[in-house]
């Protein structure tokens, strides 16, 4: 079935054109002009992903990230006319999976769109289904990382970059290996996404003892990780 798409832009003639090229590439669009008629549907259509423009009028789209991040994964891929480095941090901090600037060029939304939804759906089954480092539990079955028997909260694609960081503990890995196993292909050269979720957003999640070393090593010493992961002990 068609992945409904939550798109949130205020101006007609562009929201419009957003419409048009979802309905086209087989996705089920639905449309909000403010921040509160996105949440107000989003609680309606519970969509597979969200395309949120940033200025709105009434809440914002930072607003309308806090908000659905409050209850829900669903991935949010973040429309946005400035493209200064703040908002783009300020929104992945706040959970957006990814950004956008515009003016931006329909085969390059299709393909964030696309591999956010493919980051979203299930791991390939080949991987080892538990993977276990300290105190931290990575279950790749029901998307859950726990610290301690604690559940920590992630979006989609936090869960799989740290599910990579975790089956590649201890092993030096290249920015650019990080960015396309777990953003996907295309995203090899965009080490701001990573920077912002490792460096920001991964220690404000710490267990009492402070966070785990589970970080990506400097560029000039990276090697290839090896593909072997330990598996929890059962
Ligand atoms: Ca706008």
């Amino acid at each position: 079935m068609a992945e409904r798409i939550l798109i949130v832009e205020d101006e007609p003639e562009f929201a419009a054109l957003l419409v048009l090229w979802m309905e086209r590439s087989g996705y089920r669009p639905t449309l909000a002009t403010t921040g509160n008629d996105a949440l107000r549907k989003f609680y309606e259509e519970h969509p597979d992903l969200v395309i949120l423009d940033v200025a709105l009028p009434g809440l914002d789209g930072w607003q309308v990230i806090v908000r659905i991040r409050e209850f829900s994964r669903v991935p949010i891929l973040m429309v946005t006319a400035r493209s200064s480095e703040s908002d783009k941090i300020r929104g992945l901090k706040l959970g957006a999976d990814d950004y956008i600037t515009k003016p931006l060029s329909f085969p390059e939304l299709l393909a964030r769109v696309e591999a956010a939804l493919r980051r979203a759906s299930t791991p390939s089954p080949e991987r080892p289904r538990r993977l276990q480092h300290r105190d931290l539990i990575v279950d790749l079955d029901d998307h859950r990382a726990r610290v301690r028997g604690e559940d920590v909260r992630l979006t989609p694609t936090e869960f799989r970059l740290l599910a990579y960081l975790v089956e590649h503990a201890g092993q030096l890995v290249a920015h650019r290996q990080v960015l396309s196993e777990v953003w996907g292909a295309g995203y090899d050269a965009d080490v701001h996404l990573l920077r912002i979720q490792v460096r920001d957003k991964a220690p404000a999640r710490p267990s009492r003892r402070g966070p785990r070393k589970v970080a990506p090593a400097p560029r000039s010493r990276s090697r290839p990780p090896k593909p072997a992961a330990r598996p929890a002990a059962e």
